[in-house]
C-alpha cells in the first residue's frame, strides 16, 4: 500500500458554460498554465480564442492574475467566452475574489492567511461554496509568514538542515491555510507547495501527501528559462507523478504559456500520467541533413500538438534513420539527397524536390496528414 494517501476528488467549472472538470480522485491528471499580460484593456474576444487554442494544444485551466477590479471584470466577461476552466490569482483584496466568484470564474486562488480578518475568509468560503468555486491555496517559499521564517531560521541556528527547515516551514504554512477553510466548513480546497529547489518541492508535497487527501497542485517555482526550467520541472514532476502524487500540473517557465502546456503535456506523457495525443519523434539534425528538421519542427509544432488525433509524427533530416523511425510513425517526412519523402506506416507516398520550396513541401504533408 502507498504510504501516500489517495487525494479525494475536487470539481470546477461545469456551470452550463465552462467545462467541468475533476481534480484529484480518479481523474486525469490536468495540465495549467498562467496567463503572462495583463488583461485590463484587452479585447476580450480575442483572449479568448487564444485560451480557446491553448485548450486545443492540452492545457485544462489558465490561471490570471487579479490583481485589481478591473482584471475581475475582464475576468468574468471571458469566463462566459470560454468552456475553459479560468482561475482568478488574487492576493489580500478579498473583495476581488468575491467580485471573480459571483463573475463565474471556476475557481480562485487565495490564501486565507493573506486576505486579513476571519470574517473576510468566512464571505470568500461561503460565496464559493454557494457557487461550487474550490478555492487553491498557494503556499511558496518565497513569502512564508513571518513567524514560519522565523522558526526555519531558528531551526537552522539550532543544527537542522536549511533544506529540511524550509521543507517544514513550507508544509506548515499549506497545513494552517487549509486549516483555516476547514474550520469554516469549507474543503473543496487544492493545495500547492512551491519551492525554485527541485529537491525541496519534492519533499514537502511528499511530506503533505503522507498526512493529507486535499488534491495537489505541483510545480517547481520560479523554475527559470525554457531548458532550465523544463528540466527542473521534470525532475520534480517525473518524481513525484510516478509516487501518485499530484493531481494538477504547472510548469513554471519565463517562457510563453504554449511552452508551459507543451512540456506539462511531455512530462504527463513520459511518466505514464497521461496517454494519447500527437507525439513527435524528430532527430537532432547533424551535417548529413538534407532536410531543415529544426524549421519544420518549429513551424508544425503547435499545429500537429493541437491535433484531436492519438498518432506519431517522425521528421528526420536524412535516409540513415529517416526510413527507419518512418515504419514506427503513422506520418513521418525525411530529407533524401535533394528530395523530401513523405512515409505512411513505412510506406513512401509522396516525394517533393527540396527545391520546390518549404510551402511546397509543408503542402504536401498537409494533404497526407489529412488523410490520416
Ligand atoms: S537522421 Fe540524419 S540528419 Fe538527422 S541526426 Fe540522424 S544522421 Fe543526422
Amino acid at each position: 500500500m502507498s504510504e501516500f494517501k489517495k487525494p479525494r476528488c475536487v470539481y470546477l467549472g461545469g456551470n452550463g458554460i465552462t467545462r467541468r472538470l475533476g481534480i484529484g480522485g480518479d481523474s486525469p491528471v490536468s495540465i495549467q498554465t498562467m496567463w503572462k499580460s495583463p488583461i485590463v484593456g484587452a479585447d476580450v474576444q480575442s483572449l479568448a480564442r487564444e485560451v480557446d487554442q491553448l485548450g486545443r494544444l492540452g492545457c485544462d485551466i489558465v490561471r490570471f492574475a487579479v490583481p485589481d477590479a478591473e482584471s475581475a471584470t475582464v475576468l468574468s466577461a471571458l469566463s462566459s467566452l470560454t468552456v475553459m476552466p479560468l482561475v482568478a490569482d488574487i492576493h489580500f483584496d478579498h473583495t476581488l475574489a468575491l467580485a471573480c466568484i459571483a463573475g463565474g470564474v471556476a475557481k480562485i486562488r487565495i490564501n486565507p492567511g493573506n486576505i486579513g480578518s476571519k470574517e473576510r475568509v468566512r464571505e470568500v468560503a461561503e460565496a464559493a461554496g454557494d457557487r461550487g468555486v474550490p478555492i487553491r491555496i498557494g503556499v511558496n517559499s518565497g513569502s512564508l509568514p513571518r513567524d514560519l521564517q522565523e522558526r526555519a531560521a531558528g531551526l537552522i541556528a539550532s543544527g537542522e538542515s536549511p533544506e529540511k527547515a524550509r521543507v517544514a516551514s513550507l508544509v506548515e504554512a499549506a497545513t494552517r491555510e487549509a486549516a483555516a477553510l476547514d474550520e469554516l466548513g469549507f474543503s473543496d480546497c487544492i493545495v500547492s507547495m512551491k519551492a525554485s529547489s527541485v529537491r525541496e518541492t519534492v519533499l514537502c508535497n511528499e511530506a503533505f501527501a503522507r498526512r493529507f487527501d486535499i488534491p495537489l497542485h505541483i510545480g517547481v517555482t520560479e523554475a527559470g528559462p525554457l531548458i532550465g526550467g523544463v528540466v527542473k520541472s521534470a525532475i520534480a514532476l517525473s518524481r513525484l507523478l510516478t509516487e501518485g502524487i499530484g493531481s494538477t500540473v504547472r510548469v513554471s517557465l519565463s517562457d510563453t504559456p504554449e511552452s508551459e502546456v507543451i512540456a506539462a503535456r511531455e512530462i504527463l506523457s513520459e511518466s505514464g500520467a497521461r496517454s494519447g495525443g500527437v507525439r513527435i519523434v524528430s532527430c537532432p539534425r547533424c551535417g548529413r541533413n538534407g532536410f531543415d528538421v529544426h524549421g519544420f519542427v518549429a513551424r508544425w509544432q503547435r499545429e500537429l500538438m493541437s491535433l484531436d488525433k492519438d498518432i506519431t509524427v517522425a521528421v528526420m533530416g536524412c535516409v540513415v534513420n529517416g526510413p527507419g523511425e518512418g515504419k514506427h510513425a503513422d506520418i513521418g517526412i525525411t530529407g533524401a539527397g535533394d528530395s523530401v519523402i513523405i512515409f505512411r506506416h513505412g510506406e513512401i507516398v509522396r516525394r517533393e524536390n527540396v527545391a520546390a520550396g518549404v510551402r511546397a513541401v509543408d503542402d504536401a504533408f498537409r494533404e497526407e496528414l489529412d488523410k490520416l
